[in-house]
Order: structure tokens, then C-alpha cells, then sequence
């Protein structure tokens, strides 16, 4: 306990001195890409600083780039760093998901070769799960990796590849072996998308923006060096993946609700719905608004106390299945609230009437929808609540 403190202690001076006052607060945070570059000079620093320090991945060890901090040592950090309003110097798919999985089941050279890059924010994944015949159901994935030589041969597609454009590298689930059956015949592994048999077709949406893509395989190639686990045994290691993704773990260790950057509900309503002998003067919305900070706060703790309960203090199994479920739902409430508190003034899409929070929030607020699809919905959260936490029949 008392080392704890003295990491607090030395944690908090490094964080004083090195945290440039530009990292604070909202702004710009780094996914790694090779392809979009950071400009914000604080923002830049502090990327640096991080790096240098291990702190972009504090638990992972330093011979990868990490900080070598233990689950208790990173609490500490991720305390410290929100008592300050520090942002994340780097928050990307290869920290969140590759990183985590290939600590696990990557070969020594694996974790040599790509996990300082991805600590040092050179390089950027994507994922490349979902097909357009597999979504829920993803065994039914169909696309092709044939070993020929020194690496595999890729043939297929993938659908809803989010930040394609970003990434310089995927991990993608492909059939190794189409007679096994389904599950049987499915290996991960890892490919540069800087490649000619690799091509992308952003999906447009509504709102003009693109955040994800179709991808297309045509004889790619992926070198033998590059699968992850054994071969035909990559259902374990996708799933396993999704874990670390739906875990939200950096939010979960510092017992927070989320890299979620959200205002304060009781100041949004201070603001729009205005205060009466020092309460939120609409009662609905404050017992909308104590219900929420209340569940954040349960789920917060929940996570933690599943995290400190995990023998090996890394990220739980199957019960991530509710964190994220929980996250999801409870995002939505918080933007359905702050909307409708803000009344008219919620519902701006563009224009000088509105301020720039209001507009973020609304874009927010219709995005939050696609939390309850991505990474696998809600519904399939709760078969594998059932199933693999309160142990239901199938
Ligand atoms: C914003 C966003 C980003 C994404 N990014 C990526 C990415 O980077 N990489 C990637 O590979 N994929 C990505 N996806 C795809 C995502 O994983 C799939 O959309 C998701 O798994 C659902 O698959 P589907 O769209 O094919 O829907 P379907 O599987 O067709 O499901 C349709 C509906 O049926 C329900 N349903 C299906 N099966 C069952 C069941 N057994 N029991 C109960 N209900 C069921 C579902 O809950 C859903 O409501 C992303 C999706 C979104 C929205």
C-alpha cells in the first residue's frame, strides 16, 4: 500500500510537469495512423511524453513499449490523469484489441515486431470480422486464406470495416479449413493494407460521413509469420478479442463511465432547465438524471470489483458481455436526456444559433444508436449473458 502511495506521489509530479495544458480537457487524441497525423503541438507532446514513458499502454511490459505497471499501478495512473483532465495520449484499435490479444496468444517475434509500433502510435489496425452472410452469426464467415509458400493467399470481403481509410494494418478471421465445421475452420491472422489484392469502398451514410467501409480481398496476402494462435483455432482468439473490445478497459480500471468526454447532466440542466432552491427544477429530469449518475456509478464500480476479482487482475471473460450492454443503453439515456433537456435548442444539426456542444451532441446522440450493434448487439450480448455467465441452457 504504502508503494502505491509512493506511486501516487511520483505519478502525480510526472503528470503535473509533463502534461502540457493543451492535453487537458476535450481535444484531439491520437489513433496512430500513419495516415492522419496529429497537429495540436500540445497534443503532439504529449503523445511524446507518453511514449517515452510507457504510459500510451502502462500495463503492458516495457521490452513491448509499455509502462510495466501492474493493474493496481495503472488505476492509480488513470486516476491521476482524470484529476487533472488529462486526455489519453492514445486511444486506437491496436491498443484496445490487438495489443491485449496478441499478449496472449501472439509468438514472441509477434509481440516484438508489432506491439512497440502499436505503443508508439505508428501504426493503426482495423477489424475485419463481419461479412456481408456473417454478422451475429460469424462463423458463417466465407472468406478464403489458402497457405501457398510463405503466406496465405486472402480472397473474399468484409462489410462495416470501421476506419479502413486510418488503418495501415487489419486483423481479419478468415476460413482456413471450408470442411471443418463451422467454427473448426476459422484462423486470425494479420495483414498490411498497403497491398495491391486489398481494396476499400467507403460506405456513405446519411450524414455524408464515412466512417467505415467495405473491404475486398483478391488473392491479398498475409505472411505465414502473421497468424495468430494455431491455425484453424482462431474462433478462440477472435472471441477472445472481442472481450478486450467490449471491456472498455482503460475506463473500467480507472472505475469511470468511459473515455466519453460527456458533460456533467446536472449542468446541463442548470443551464436549460434552470435551478429552484438548489435543485434541477423539472422533477422528471432530476430523477432522470440521479438514475443515470447512479448507474454509471454501479456499473463503474461493477467493473472494477469483476477486474480486481480476475485472478490474473487482466480483462474478464464473458462478463464483458454486460459492461458493454450497460455502457450502450446508459449512453443512450444520457444523450436522449441532455437532447431533451436542451429542448429546441438540442435539435440544431447546423447554424450560428446553436453552439458548437449542442450540434456535437446531437451527432452523438444519433451515434449512440450504433453501440448497440457494433462489436455484436445488444441481443447477442444477452444470449451470451445467459449462456456463458448465469450458465442457461442453450
Ligand atoms: C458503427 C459500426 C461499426 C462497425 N465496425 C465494424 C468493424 O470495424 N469490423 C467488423 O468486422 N464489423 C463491424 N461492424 C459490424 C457489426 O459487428 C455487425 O453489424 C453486428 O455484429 C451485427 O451484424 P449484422 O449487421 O449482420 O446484423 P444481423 O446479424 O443480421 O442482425 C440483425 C438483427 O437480428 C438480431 N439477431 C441476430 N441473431 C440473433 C440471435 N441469435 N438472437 C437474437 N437476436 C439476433 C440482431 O440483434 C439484430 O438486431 C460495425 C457495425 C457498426 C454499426
Amino acid at each position: 500500500m504504502a508503494d502505491l502511495e509512493a506511486f501516487r506521489a511520483e505519478a502525480r509530479a510526472w503528470l503535473d510537469k509533463n502534461c502540457p495544458p493543451g492535453a487537458r480537457g476535450p481535444g484531439p487524441v491520437s489513433n496512430g495512423s500513419s495516415k492522419t497525423k496529429i497537429t495540436d503541438p500540445d497534443t503532439r507532446l504529449w503523445l511524446t511524453r507518453m511514449i517515452e514513458r510507457g504510459w500510451t499502454v502502462p500495463t503492458w511490459p516495457r521490452e513491448y513499449g509499455g509502462g510495466g505497471l501492474s493493474t493496481e499501478e495503472c488505476i492509480v495512473l488513470l486516476e491521476e490523469m482524470k484529476s487533472i483532465g488529462a486526455r489519453p495520449a492514445l486511444y486506437s484499435i491496436g491498443t484496445r484489441m490487438l495489443g491485449p490479444t496478441l499478449l496472449e496468444f501472439g509468438t514472441e517475434e509477434q509481440k516484438k515486431r508489432h506491439l512497440p509500433r502499436i505503443a508508439r502510435a505508428e501504426v493503426e489496425w482495423c477489424q475485419g470480422y463481419s461479412e456481408p452472410g456473417a454478422g451475429s452469426d460469424l462463423a458463417s464467415l466465407r472468406t478464403r486464406a489458402v497457405l501457398e509458400g510463405d503466406r496465405y493467399v486472402i480472397n473474399g470481403s468484409k462489410i462495416w470495416t470501421s476506419s479502413a481509410h486510418e488503418a495501415d494494418w487489419m486483423f481479419v478471421l478468415v476460413r482456413t479449413d471450408p470442411d471443418a465445421p463451422k467454427h473448426d475452420g476459422i484462423s486470425l491472422m494479420l495483414l498490411p493494407m498497403n497491398q495491391p489484392g486489398v481494396s476499400i469502398k467507403p460506405i456513405r451514410l446519411i450524414s455524408g460521413d464515412s466512417p467505415f467501409s467495405e473491404t475486398f480481398f483478391d488473392n491479398a496476402h498475409a505472411d505465414v509469420r502473421d497468424l495468430v494462435g494455431d491455425l484453424n483455432k482462431g474462433w478462440a482468439v477472435g472471441k477472445r478479442l472481442l472481450q478486450h473490445e467490449r471491456s472498455g478497459m482503460e475506463s473500467l480500471l480507472a472505475g469511470g463511465t468511459g473515455n466519453r468526454g460527456l458533460t456533467g447532466l446536472a449542468e446541463i440542466a442548470r443551464k436549460y432547465v434552470g435551478v429552484e432552491n438548489g435543485k434541477v427544477k423539472d422533477r422528471v429530469a432530476r430523477n432522470q438524471i440521479v438514475k443515470n449518475e447512479m448507474d454509471s456509478r454501479a456499473l463503474a464500480l461493477t467493473q472494477r470489483r469483476v477486474v480486481e476479482e480476475s485472478a490474473e487482475g487482466g480483462t474478464p471473460g464473458p462478463a464483458t458481455s454486460i459492461f458493454k450492454m450497460i455502457r450502450t443503453d446508459l449512453e443512450k439515456a444520457y444523450f436522449d436526456l441532455a437532447t431533451s433537456m436542451r429542448g429546441a435548442q438540442g435539435f440544431g444539426w447546423e447554424g450560428a444559433s446553436f453552439t458548437d456542444k449542442e450540434l456535437e451532441d446531437l451527432r452523438r446522440l444519433l451515434s449512440s444508436r450504433a453501440a448497440s450493434i457494433y462489436s455484436g448487439s445488444n441481443e447477442i450480448q444477452r444470449n451470451i449473458i445467459a449462456k456463458r455467465v448465469l450458465g442457461l441452457p442453450d
